[in-house]
């Protein structure tokens, strides 16, 4: 479960790491009304789940109340990379020297929690980490004792920070662990960490995704999450009965099993495309979950194609077919090419039933994967 940026930082500022004051807002009179009594200047920042918002457009500064409506009104209801924005932090905009960053998650692969920091914070870290990952300095924590302070200090000068600030920087990355083990975090982290010209510490954004499993120790917690899911696909997956999660591509894929979907997923990776979602329609796929199922796939807007991967075990391939057919009937014109691959259970029956004027049919997995993969190409 991801947490938005007010919401972690709520959780970090009762920890004690340092935060902008801020307050949210849902309309253009509440962003001017908490300007107002924050005092200009102040950053606009759209509340949904992408990274690089500033770049999109959906973080501004405002000096006054002009510019205040002016932004409110603009990030207010806009369309941030497929996700529209209902809610903003207000923040007091903090006057920067330099950004750096700091996280903590979990390195599966030594199978410890791992620090890390480095001075190259600000917008993309994943592009540091990519083609400069020396920039990025790491210790690894047991989880039986946790980050001491002389491995956060380690961490912190071997990232290069300056001496001046490494004392604060240390004290906020063993918070941030501490914050990280208490509340069954998978995730930390603050990009930018804001030095002011007094050379204090300011958290200016903050991620915080909490393992689903724990959630029931704690409740505070579930009832972050509630208000998190305000994504519309992902209330329309949990209106449908759907497992879905969306991805950052443009393949949409839909199958029955999880485990499949998977393999589906890895696939179109694997031909060079890109999963837009994983969405898992479970069995007894009866012509109403195929339509609802491409309801879903056609709506979001970064989907350009999708693949349909259906084993029939009990689920007949004659009626996944049917069903594929009637959904897609509907439609005058069809928003997006569908490529189908039925297996298992009347797997030849139903290819023949499909209606090759509404999808293209393909025998095997990986020639389905490759047209869809193909075909998203085309459509782009
Ligand atoms: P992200 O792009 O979604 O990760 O959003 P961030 O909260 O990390 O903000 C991205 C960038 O916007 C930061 O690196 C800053 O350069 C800028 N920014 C965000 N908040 C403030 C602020 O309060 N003051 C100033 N001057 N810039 C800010
Ligand atoms: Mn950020």
């Amino acid at each position: 479960m991801r947490l938005h940026e007010y919401q972690a930082k709520e959780v970090f500022a009762d920890a004690g790491i340092p935060t902008p004051e801020a307050e949210l807002a849902t309309s253009v009179d509440e962003v001017v009304a908490v300007a107002e009594r924050i005092g200009y200047p102040v950053a606009v920042k759209a509340q949904v789940h992408v990274g690089g918002r500033g770049k999109a457009g959906g973080i501004k500064l405002a000096e006054d109340v002009e510019e205040a409506e002016d932004v409110a009104e603009d990030i207010l209801g806009m369309d941030l990379k497929g996700y529209k924005v209902d809610k903003v932090l207000v923040e007091e905009a903090v006057d920067f020297v330099d950004e750096l960053y700091v996280g903590i998650t979990l390195d599966r692969g030594e199978g410890k929690p791992v620090a890390m920091v480095s001075t190259e914070g600000g917008v993309n870290i994943e592009e540091v980490a990519e083609e400069n990952p020396e920039a990025i300095a790491r210790e690894h924590i047991d989880p039986a004792f946790g980050l001491h302070a002389y491995q956060a200090r380690k961490v912190v000068y071997d990232a290069g920070v300056p001496r001046e600030l490494a004392r604060d920087v240390s004290s906020v990355l063993q918070t941030l662990y501490d914050l990280w083990e208490s509340n069954d975090a998978s995730d930390a982290e603050i990009n930018p960490l804001m030095v002011t010209s007094d050379d204090d510490v300011v958290a200016a954004d903050a991620v915080l995704n909490i393992d689903e499993d724990a959630l029931f120790r704690h409740p505070d917690l579930a009832e972050m999450e509630e208000e998190a899911a305000e994504d519309e696909l992902e209330a329309k997956a949990n209106e449908y009965g759907f497992d879905y999660v969306r991805l950052d591509g443009n393949v949409g894929i839909i199958g029955n099993g999880a485990g499949l979907v998977m393999t589906t997923l890895d696939l179109v990776d694997y031909y060079g495309g890109e999963p837009a979602n994983f969405l898992d329609i479970g069995g007894g796929a009866k012509a109403e979950r195929v339509t609802n199922a491409l309801d879903m796939v056609f709506s979001d807007e970064n989907v350009d194609a999708v693949v349909f991967n259906i084993f029939g075990g009990i689920t007949r391939g004659d009626e996944v077919a049917k069903g594929i057919n009637e959904a897609l009937e509907q439609f005058d014109e069809i928003p997006k090419k569908v490529v189908v691959r039925l297996a298992g259970t009347n797997a030849e029956e139903g290819r023949e039933i499909l209606n090759d004027e509404l999808v293209t049919v393909e025998e095997t997995l990986e020639g389905a994967v490759q047209r869809a993969v193909e075909y998203a190409e085309e459509a782009e």
